[in-house]
């Protein structure tokens, strides 16, 4: 996807310049805000594909920004990028409904391949839904809907059947639990990541050959899910 718009959220100008100026090269708009309060502004006033958000700011931290965001609704890309690279801010980031992360100082071209999947994630011309698939002895038509194993009549829950959709929408690209949970429980409470793995589980169990050795819905370890076709 080429022409995005890109808001970066950045206090260190020379950062935020190299950024821009990498970004503006491959085609896509670029704004910028020096700040989380500006930033949130700027992202609620218009809509940006992807947020580029320093977890370092003062004031309102790239988090803070991001929940904000998603909060309202936000559903394009986020990454965040930061100076630390434990763990838990990693784990902190993916739960408020980052999509990615990178650690200062970064690879231009590092950062230039997160921004390219990320926009490919959430760029819906990229969508392609089909009304009919199959995989394995599975087939699946989303018209009706019905899914069958084998020729057997597979009954699948809502969430199943919105959850494999999306899977089967998105084949063959990485998918995080925080997207997946946006795309399919986007406005319920009380859901965690947790529910992705829990719903991906009864998926394996109605639809691969052998749930515990999937060969269409995988993991991919520390990302998320891939499926396979
Ligand atoms: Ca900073």
């Amino acid at each position: 996807m080429t022409n995005s718009r890109i808001l970066l959220v950045e206090d260190e100008p020379d950062i935020a310049l190299v950024v821009t100026d990498l970004l503006v090269a491959q085609g896509h708009t670029v704004e910028t805000a020096g700040t989380g309060t500006e930033g949130v502004r700027m992202a609620t006033d218009v809509r940006f594909d992807l947020l580029i958000l320093d977890v370092m700011l003062p004031g309102m931290d790239g988090f803070a920004v991001c929940r904000t965001m998603r909060e309202q609704g936000f559903d394009g890309g986020v990454l965040m990028l930061t100076a630390r690279s434990q763990v838990a801010d990693r784990v902190q980031g993916l739960q408020i409904g980052a999509d990615d992360y990178l650690a200062k100082p970064f690879d231009p071209n590092e950062l230039l391949a997160r921004v390219t999947a990320l926009l490919r994630r959430v760029g819906k011309e990229q969508l392609t839904p089909v009304l009919r698939f199959q995989f394995g002895g599975v087939s699946v038509d989303f018209s009706k809907p019905s899914v069958t194993r084998n020729g057997v009549a597979v009954s699948l829950a809502a969430k199943e059947m919105q959850l494999l959709r999306c899977l089967i929408d998105h084949r063959g690209q990485v998918l995080t639990r925080e997207w997946l949970l946006g795309q399919v429980w986007s406005q319920q409470r009380f859901i965690t990541p947790r529910t992705v793995d829990v719903h991906v589980a009864w998926l394996r169990q109605k639809l691969e050959e052998e749930a515990q050795t999937p060969k269409h819905i995988l993991t991919v370890r520390g990302e998320g899910y891939r499926f396979v076709g």
